[in-house]
């Protein structure tokens, strides 16, 4: 028996949700499946700089209402450089500033990362920085403490040992940021228990992938996807008529989102791998697909593929990171996509 729907997003990334999330708030039946967490769950968690439709950045921010994403400007990154955000979660958030002593705090257990080379680095941007060492633990990685981090008990002693550390130093700090280790649940009320009794405002710095704050957002994102693997297709008439997941489900669809995520490089051949649509693009990181204004990919001839198919985020063709927000330009394509199906 198959599933009849308006729409079947495809990839649960930042593109994916926010054209699922669109496609519902315009009163469609809408579904989507994914197969696992894409780069909006191995990224920093942040949004990079990116001009977006004020529109698609609320429903991006009503999504994800539980890690409180806010418009930032910029935010410090584990590496210790200062980078431009659109938005951070609020966990990340800072108002950098010239003036005042910055802590950055280390775990001397936690052997993956050190605060030192973080506020060398902060210093070296004009910012005044000192590394803390607080006392505790034996973790070979990020993800081994987060892991346990929803431990209550670890949770009391990492805040006395932060405390304890901060008071060692007997200085006057205006604000501290911490490893972004702490947990994959929103971590903010840690954060705000430890301002109350450090008496200084504290945020996560952005992780390096694979980050906590990420996979918080990859986790969240993926809510509400079914878990399942595109095999093929049916196509009728310049349409999309079936979808056929790896497990057998049968979906017929109206309209179909495609928002698989990067093509890395001609690594990959030169087709997409789903629609076995052509790629474009010379440069390593600009490969995706190519698409007509309504964002509807084509053929190999410049011709359009499928009416009722669209792409979203990083799938899309034509895209340099290192110019572009990445995640914001999923979401503006997401919602875009959502939009026109
Ligand atoms: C390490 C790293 C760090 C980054 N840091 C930042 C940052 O700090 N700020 C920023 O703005 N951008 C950052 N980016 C870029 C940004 O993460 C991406 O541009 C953005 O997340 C892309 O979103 P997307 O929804 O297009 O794709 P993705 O998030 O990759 O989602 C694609 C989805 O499609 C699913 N999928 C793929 N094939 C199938 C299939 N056959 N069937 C079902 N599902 C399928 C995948 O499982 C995945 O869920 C970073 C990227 C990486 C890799």
């Amino acid at each position: 028996m198959s599933i009849q729907t308006d729409v079947l997003v495809i990839g649960s990334g930042a593109a994916g949700a926010v054209a699922l999330a669109r496609a519902k708030e315009r009163g469609l039946n809408a579904i989507g499946v994914s197969k696992s967490i894409g780069a909006s769950g191995y990224s920093s968690g942040a949004v990079d700089f990116y001009d977006l439709a004020p529109e698609a950045l609320k429903l991006f921010q009503k999504l994800t209402a539980s890690i409180g994403y806010v418009l930032t400007g910029y935010a410090v990154s584990q590496a210790g450089l200062v980078k431009q955000c659109l938005a951070t979660q609020a966990s990340q958030a800072y108002e950098l500033a010239a003036g005042g002593l910055l802590g950055v705090v280390e775990l001397s257990g936690l052997t993956c990362f050190r605060a030192a080379p973080v506020a060398h680095m902060l210093k070296s941007q004009g910012y005044e920085a000192v590394p803390i060492t607080a006392h505790l633990g034996h973790w070979n990685t990020f993800l081994e403490f987060a892991k346990d981090f929803e431990d209550p008990e670890l949770l009391d002693s990492c805040m006395d040992a932060i405390v304890q550390a901060i008071e060692a130093r007997s200085v006057d700090l205006k604000h501290v940021f911490v490893p972004a280790i702490f947990g994959l649940s929103p971590p903010m009320l840690f954060l705000r228990s430890l301002q109350m009794r450090a008496g200084v405002s504290f945020s996560e710095l952005l992780g390096l992938s694979h980050s906590i704050p990420g996979l918080r957002l990859g986790n969240l994102l993926s809510q509400g996807f079914k878990a399942g693997s595109v095999a093929r297709f049916e196509y009728k008439a310049q349409r999309i008529t079936q979808v056929i997941l790896d497990h057998g489900e049968v979906i017929e669809p109206k309209s179909v989102i495609l928002a698989t995520g990067r093509f890395l490089s001609g690594g990959f051949g030169s087709q997409e791998l789903l629609f076995g649509l052509p790629l474009v693009g010379e440069q390593r990181f600009k490969i995706g697909l190519a698409c007509d204004e309504h964002q509807r990919p084509l053929g190999a001839f410049g011709e359009l593929f499928a009416s009722n198919l669209f792409a979203a985020g990083s799938s899309l063709g034509g895209y340099d990171p290192a110019e572009d927000g990445g995640m914001a330009r999923a979401i503006a394509t997401g919602y875009r996509a959502g939009d026109l199906c």
